[in-house]
């Protein structure tokens, strides 16, 4: 048993813990997985405050110590308000929040007790409830670009009815869009999970058991050569009015199965006025949308070279993880924690290696099935390229997104590839 003196002493050490971010402008996020705990370690050097909604101990949480820390699920409006009580900011690491409590929280704020006096307390919210409602239902978010009064090319895109309507209405989509088209899930939906190839007429009745359950929508086949992916940082005045949409490079995106396993800047063999015209389209794009942040525009580079939008991500993306090497000194984290509480960015994006390249390491067969790559991350020096491990200390399960590996080099990105060979080999076998 501890001497009195000696407990006192300990009890003070734990106060000067709760104290530890006093003063430090405190950003609420809804998520803690490995978007959140990249934009702790982007807050921790800045002095920023991160209070986490997530599960004890998720992913985040174990990069950012504070005693404001939330338990609980990001959908649970109580949590949310908690949350919010003990924020300056509110923002987000995914989109499928609950935007009801985040629209009540910004119109009616959260009560507050200060000096014994409660108080309401209305902490900022970016990007806005809106675009997260409307990002949320990837066919409303198209249709919001269509009638935008911008020129944002979408595929063509036709509701499916629910229940029994819905055999006649794939149907209509088959005439309409001639076979393959795509079948999604029209919210809820990440790594493709909510996607279904429909083939032919034959692959109806899968279809409706796949996803019948879930408001769902039919999309044009978009016969692409390349994905693209561009992240955008937007700014606005604190009365709501645009200030500017800054992008970041053009990157080509490799999706296996519907997830994103490679990255690579600057795209191989697309040319520089392309890259542009994906940056500037992606700019117009974000410009319709509301609030503070980054974002990423996924799009498809088709056989004419001409470009569609796929989808909208209000939030750090993985096509973005390479920014933390290639644009050190506005990674996309750092991006959106200065966006988010109004500090400046700055009005060009250039990277200062010439190409990088970034490798998911998603879970394989057996929970050690990608310790031969991250070793050789470890293990690998070269004057010519840079290599940079990204664990997110999660439980590793088949295809699930457990860490990243970034590549850096002053040479051409196919003179990358070329070097990154091993690495990406080892990335290809944990997938077999
Ligand atoms: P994310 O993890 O990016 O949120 P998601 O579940 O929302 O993924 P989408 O982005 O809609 O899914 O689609 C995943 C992938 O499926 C795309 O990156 C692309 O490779 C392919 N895909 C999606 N829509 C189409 C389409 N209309 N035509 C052809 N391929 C498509
Ligand atoms: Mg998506
Ligand atoms: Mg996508």
């Amino acid at each position: 048993k501890p001497e009195e003196g000696q407990q006192e002493e300990e009890e003070e050490e734990e106060d000067d813990d709760d104290d530890m971010n006093e003063g430090n402008t405190v950003i609420g996020l809804l998520g803690g997985g490995q978007l959140g705990r990249m934009l702790c370690e982007a807050a921790n050097p800045l002095g920023i405050d991160i209070a986490i909604l997530d599960e004890h101990n998720a992913p985040a949480k174990q990069a950012h110590n504070t005693n404001r820390h939330v338990v609980g699920s990001f959908k649970d409006p109580g949590r949310i308000k908690e949350l919010a009580a003990r924020s300056d900011y509110l923002s987000v690491e995914i989109e499928h929040v609950d935007t009801e409590v985040l629209e009540d929280i910004e119109k009616n704020g959260v009560p507050v007790e200060i000096n014994g006096e409660i108080v309401t307390h209305r902490p900022p919210i970016h990007p806005s409830w809106r675009t997260l409602r409307l990002i949320q239902d990837k066919y409303l978010q198209k249709e919001h670009f269509k009638s935008s009064g911008k020129t944002i090319p979408i595929a063509e895109q036709i509701a499916i009815e629910s229940g029994d309507a819905a055999l006649d209405s794939l149907k209509k989509a088959g005439k309409q869009f001639g076979f393959p088209f795509m079948l999604k899930a029209r919210k809820g939906s990440y790594d493709g999970r909510g996607n279904f190839k429909v083939d032919s007429e034959d692959d109806f009745a899968e279809a409706i058991k796949a996803l019948g359950t879930l408001p769902l929508y039919a999309e044009k086949w978009a016969p692409f050569v390349k994905e693209l992916a561009v992240m955008v940082i937007r700014t606005e005045d604190s009365d709501g009015k645009l200030k500017n949409c800054v992008a970041y490079p053009a990157v080509e995106t490799i999706h296996e199965d519907s997830i994103c396993t490679k990255v690579f800047m600057p795209p191989r063999d697309v040319s520089e006025d392309i890259c542009e015209k994906a940056r500037k389209l992606a700019t117009e794009v974000i410009s319709t949308l509301w609030g503070r942040g980054v974002f990423a525009v996924e799009m498809f580079l088709l056989e004419d070279a001409s470009l569609m939008i796929n989808e909208v991500a209000p939030r750090p993306h993985n096509s973005g993880h390479y920014t933390i090497e290639a644009v050190p000194y506005m990674s996309q984290y750092k991006a959106q924690l200065h966006a988010v509480l109004d500090l400046p960015v700055p009005d060009k994006l250039i990277p200062r290696v010439q190409s990088s390249i970034m490798l998911n390491i998603l879970g394989g067969a057996k929970p050690d099935s990608h310790h031969h790559l991250s070793g050789l991350a470890r293990s690998t020096y070269d004057d010519d390229m840079d290599v940079y491990l990204h664990l997110y200390n999660k439980e590793s399960k088949p295809s699930r997104k457990i860490g990243h590996i970034t590549l850096t080099g002053f040479c051409s990105v196919q003179e990358l590839e070329a070097k990154a060979k091993p690495f990406i080999d080892l990335v290809d076998q944990i997938r077999l």
